[in-house]
């Protein structure tokens, strides 16, 4: 019936539909339209590449540590004899700690990243849900409304109009409430496919994270095996030596590189005022085993610094400030099996200085003031090492000097 009416007053065809569609809108307040239509209009998705780019990161640095890991691993494989093979663990156990330390570290974030985002997302989905509740509700009303209304209005409405161009403007009227029909079933369709969409990337996290927990976990367990390994182990001279002079040319070179970077590093460095004054302290409180002394060793063929102090379960044990000083140097990042590792130099006035090497941890910052014996890091066995150990050196304008002349 309503077709014939339509026909009558010649719209077009597509008028038509619109006000077919249109005729039950009136009996819903514009207001209460308005209202309920901004209020969904809140709830649009969060954009979250931010959160993916962060994801992918932690992924990639990860997947570069485990390189790291296999290629420590493969270098402890290919030792040809059963004590090659004990000397490269030796070697590379600090650094595997380190790693293993660093992939847990990571894989922590990535598990925090992901509870956020799964616990985001929820919240997403409820207000997602809420929104289509409103909307939903409004959306039957207009229906209701529009089934309900008596013909004659419509009649009346159409046939009401002084001209074509009068009907045309209150067909426009009529078209912009109508777009709000449209719009409400648009908007409950986008809010479905968003709720999906977030249902979807809330599963994948989850099982990200429970992957990501179970791995962390084993990570866990081999951190604490690969500590008790080295709990037991200590830095052995012989073991170093045989390593030194197994390749003595090339690894004089490479002393004398660390020699040269660590001249660089004290030439930059200028000494604060006078000396802070006093004796030194033992810097490893609890070790009094020296394993190697200043001065020439290896058949004179390595000049050693300063001296190593080490003994039984000494990895992870506090690293003492000699002296109260500044923290002028510290060094994170190190290349296993080469230098000092991760070492540290405190300034203590008066040309006077101290470094501590091959630490497994610093637990101060360059520019920190430090008093004497607070602790500033953990034994470890970083860098050229076969075992945990401090490397303790104390030097005079830049200079190495006996430290067992000042302790
Ligand atoms: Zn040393």
């Amino acid at each position: 019936m309503k077709k014939a009416i339509l026909k009558m007053v010649s719209v077009t065809a597509a008028l038509a539909t619109a006000l077919v569609a249109q005729t039950g809108s009136f009996r819903v307040s514009a207001d209460e339209t308005t209202a309920v239509y901004s209020q969904a209009s809140a709830g649009v998705l969060k954009d979250n590449s931010d959160y993916k780019e962060e994801l992918a990161d932690l992924n990639s640095q990860y997947a570069a540590l485990q390189k790291e890991q296999d290629a420590i691993n493969a270098n402890i494989n290919k030792a040809k004899s059963e004590k090659e093979k004990q000397l490269a663990i030796k070697k590379d156990l600090d650094n595997q700690i380190y790693l293993t330390r660093q992939q847990i570290q990571l894989l922590e974030d990535k598990i925090t990243l992901l509870n956020n985002n799964i616990s985001e997302k929820e919240l997403e989905i409820v207000d997602k849900q809420a929104d289509i509740d409103d909307n939903y509700t409004l959306f039957k009303k207009r229906v209701r409304a529009m089934y309900m209304s008596d013909e004659s209005s419509t009649v009346g409405l159409i046939l009401g109009a002084d001209s074509f161009y009068d009907l045309l403007t209150r067909a426009e009227v009529l078209n912009r409430i109508a777009e709000h029909d449209r719009d409400l079933i648009e908007r409950l369709q986008s809010d479905k496919a968003d709720i999906e969409e977030a249902k979807a990337e809330i599963e994948g996290d989850k099982a990200d994270l429970e992957s990501s927990v179970s791995e962390l976990d084993g990570l866990k367990s081999t951190l604490s095996s690969q500590l008790a390994q080295t709990q037991e182990e200590i830095q052995s001279i012989a073991a170093l030596e045989e390593q030194f002079l197994k390749d003595k040319t090339k690894n004089q070179q490479e002393m004398a590189a660390v020699q040269a970077d660590i001249d660089d590093i004290y030439a930059q460095l200028e000494s604060m005022g006078d000396y802070v004054g006093g004796e030194f302290l033992w810097p490893l409180p609890g070790y009094s085993n020296i394993t190697s002394y200043y001065g020439w060793r290896f058949n004179n063929s390595d000049f050693h610094t300063g001296i190593d102090i080490s003994g039984s379960s000494v990895y992870g044990k506090s690293i003492v400030a000699a002296n109260a000083g500044k923290v002028v140097f510290v060094q994170r990042n190190y290349t296993p099996g080469k230098g000092y590792g991760i070492y540290l130099i405190i300034d203590h006035g008066g040309g006077m200085s101290t470094l501590y090497g091959h630490t497994s941890e610093i637990l101060v910052d360059v520019g920190d003031y430090v008093t004497r014996g607070e602790t500033v890091a953990k034994v470890g066995s970083t860098g050229w090492s076969t075992g945990p150990h401090l490397h303790f050196e104390i030097r005079v304008n830049g200079k190495h000097s006996n430290p067992l002349e000042y302790l």
